[in-house]
């Protein structure tokens, strides 16, 4: 591990903590799992309204001690993004398309009416935080670093108005593939009674509320004996839109033609960084790519006409995870034979292979910390 003899990193002030030791960090990374460990340090910055962002610190992993009437704890100012750094075979470390989630943690700060964070300082904060605990960016193939950067209302204060104070913080946690190489397909759940989000709403914002008031139906998803939840338009309620934490892809096709589609941003779906990749490797790979509008009728007649033949659900944690089975509390089917189909799982190995570095960037996607 280097030892820093200056007190500043990536221009954040340095306070070096304990470090777990090499075998306490090699035995937590054989099996990490998601979101259970984390690594030695964080990084925080402070914002006023009237002095804007502090230099920001890069410190010991610890907690944060707030005042009882933090607004955040009332009115749930509370945004946040979450990216992987990837070892790279020469040992490097590369993180995927870091500035669309620094532009869509603004665009959430915008919804919320929270302050924009530069996205220098965003991309900064990964540098310092990856330069002291890079050790924890796994070298087994498949597992990589998580990096959940997040923000929220510090000021104390019981009035209903937006906070004069925030604190950013970026914390890292080692994962697993969320999947193994041969994914099990996911059975998901169509729920007719929640809505994740209505127009004009908060949908397209990566923001703390919006998955607290999706648990109730993921908790119907489990009884139902699925895995994720589908969650559909809230007015005719009948389109198809993402799931709790991944966007929906749908392979066509008619005759020899391929099409890759997937529901188009109505303003009520997360813009996911995944699924922009994937039109892009789609469209790279020679087949037809769209952004369409599918109902749940759709989907369930074009599975039984052989229109639609495989389905899959993509986000940062799971990369691309196949769909073979869909229920809900009208009807249920499968997914072509209700396996991992070809196609899901070609485009599954190009994204991965360009995270992990094992084939060519050609789109730039992977920026060197
Ligand atoms: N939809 C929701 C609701 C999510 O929370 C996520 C995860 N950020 C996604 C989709 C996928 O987005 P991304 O590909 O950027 O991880």
């Amino acid at each position: 591990t280097s030892q820093d003899s200056s007190d500043l990193v990536h221009g954040f002030s340095f306070e070096l903590g304990v470090r777990a030791s090499e075998q306490e960090r090699n035995s937590h990374l054989i099996r990490p799992g998601f979101g259970r460990i984390h690594t030695d340090h964080m990084v925080s910055i402070s914002y006023d309204r009237q002095r804007g962002w502090d230099a920001g610190s890069l410190h010991p992993y610890r907690p944060i001690v707030l005042d009882p009437t933090a607004m955040v704890l009332h009115y749930g100012q509370a945004i946040f993004e979450g990216l992987k750094a990837y070892r790279q075979p020469n040992g490097t470390i590369a993180v995927f398309r870091p500035m669309e989630n620094a532009n869509r943690f603004n665009r959430s700060a915008t919804r919320l009416s929270m302050p924009q964070l530069p996205n220098d300082l965003f991309i900064r904060s990964i540098r310092a935080l990856l330069h002291v605990d890079r050790d924890w960016v796994p070298k087994n193939l498949g597992q990589s670093l998580y990096l959940r950067p997040l923000m929220f209302a510090s000021e104390p204060m019981l009035g209903v108005r937006p906070s004069d104070q925030y604190e950013y913080i970026l914390i890292a946690s080692p994962a697993d593939p969320f999947f193994s190489a041969d994914p099990t397909p996911l059975r998901v759940w169509i729920t007719h009674e929640y809505v994740r989000a209505a127009p004009g709403g908060t949908g397209e914002a990566k923001c703390a509320g919006n998955y607290a008031a999706s648990l109730l139906a993921q908790a119907e998803a489990f009884d139902a004996g699925c895995d994720q939840v589908v969650w559909l338009d809230a007015i005719a309620r009948t389109q198809v839109e993402e799931m709790g934490g991944m966007n929906l892809f749908f392979v066509e096709q008619s005759g020899d033609q391929t099409r890759i589609v997937t529901p188009r941003l109505t303003g009520t779906l997360l813009a996911g960084i995944t699924r922009l990749s994937i039109l892009q490797l789609a469209a790279d790979a020679g087949f037809q790519a769209a952004e369409i509008d599918l109902s749940v009728d759709e989907w369930r007649d074009r599975c039984a006409s052989g229109t639609i033949t495989e389905a899959f659900a993509c986000g940062t944690a799971a990369v691309i995870a196949p769909i073979g089975e869909v229920r809900s509390s009208k009807s249920s089917w499968l997914v072509g034979d209700g396996g991992a189909g070809p196609i899901t799982m070609r485009l599954r190995k190009s994204l991965l292979d360009i995270q992990h570095g094992i084939s060519e960037d050609r789109h730039g996607w992977m920026e060197e910390m």
